[in-house]
């Protein structure tokens, strides 16, 4: 019996979240730079000969405010509230996703007549906030990043257009570093919902699931398969599946748990099927 799957399409969905931000914040970059370009061209192509109109402590000055400018006017918009919406949407369509799984693969067992109760994004707010503090660390990294390599630029005498090169590629990294950020608080999310859902159900231990493809480290190779407790913590130093840095393991609930469990059933609340959650789309 396939166990609870990954919940890869909100961790991709989540991405191209926090992926579109970052095109916002790397637009107004570009435009502040080709502003800039437009009006001390020639002073950074002298800069590049040294042979400086403007000082190279001048020019760094300007480009600075340029670019200064560009991160005020975006984290000014940044609304904080919505990042945390974001976050708690999130949370829910991951809860939805959990319990429709749950229910689809164990419900003959767990002789479920309905589906298992939402857990509700209140019990995720530690998710939420870890989830606002991790966007806007990226994006405030994002323009230090940025600031650093025009600088570096200019110190080099590097020609306008390589300065606009290392622009980019601080973009691009930051791109990869919100894949990692996504990658490792879905896992997370999976391993706390799965957690509470199963602990809910009566289930106490799961076997450990590596993702069964070539980016499975070593060590979860060697998990896969092996038999923990939600309670004990899991393994020693790797915790539950999904809680190491970057880990897409997940859990498989072990059933028989819960069926010797006299009267587990008893502690299911049951509520009808229709119940309302936050999963609106939403634009940040
Ligand atoms: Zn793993």
């Amino acid at each position: 019996m396939p166990g609870i799957e990954y919940p890869e399409k909100l961790e991709i969905d989540y991405q191209k979240r926090i992926k579109k931000r970052l095109a916002r914040a790397s637009a107004a970059v570009e435009e502040a730079y080709s502003e800039f370009r437009s009006i001390h061209g020639p002073s950074i192509e002298k800069n590049s000969l040294r042979n400086d109109s403007l000082s190279r402590e001048q020019l760094i000055k300007k480009i600075k405010d340029y670019i200064g400018a560009a991160r005020g006017g975006f984290l000014r918009a940044r609304d904080e509230a919505k990042l945390r919406e974001l976050g708690v949407q999130f949370a829910n369509r991951m809860d939805k996703f959990n319990q429709e799984q749950l229910y689809s693969k164990f419900k003959d067992e767990l002789q479920l007549s309905a589906l298992p109760k939402l857990i509700g994004a209140a019990k995720f707010s530690g998710w939420v906030s870890d989830n606002v503090s991790g966007i806007k660390d990226l994006e405030e990294e994002f323009f230090d990043g940025v600031l650093d390599a025009v600088e570096n630029g200019i110190r080099a005498g590097d020609r306008p257009e390589s300065i606009g090169s290392r622009i980019s590629d601080i973009t691009g990294r930051s791109q990869k570093k919100s894949e990692l950020m996504a990658r490792n608080q879905f896992g997370n999310l999976n391993a706390q919902v799965n957690e509470k859902r199963q602990s809910e159900l009566g289930i106490r231990r799961y076997r450990w699931r590596d993702s069964g493809d070539d980016r499975v480290r070593d060590l979860h190779q060697t998990l896969d398969d092996k038999t923990f407790s939600w309670k004990e913590g899991g393994h020693s130093s790797e915790g539950h599946p999904g809680e190491p840095y970057n880990c897409r393991c997940t859990s498989d609930a072990i059933i028989e748990d819960a069926i010797r469990n006299d009267g587990f059933l008893n502690r299911v609340e049951i509520k009808p099927s229709n119940e309302q959650i936050y999963i609106a789309e939403m634009e940040i």
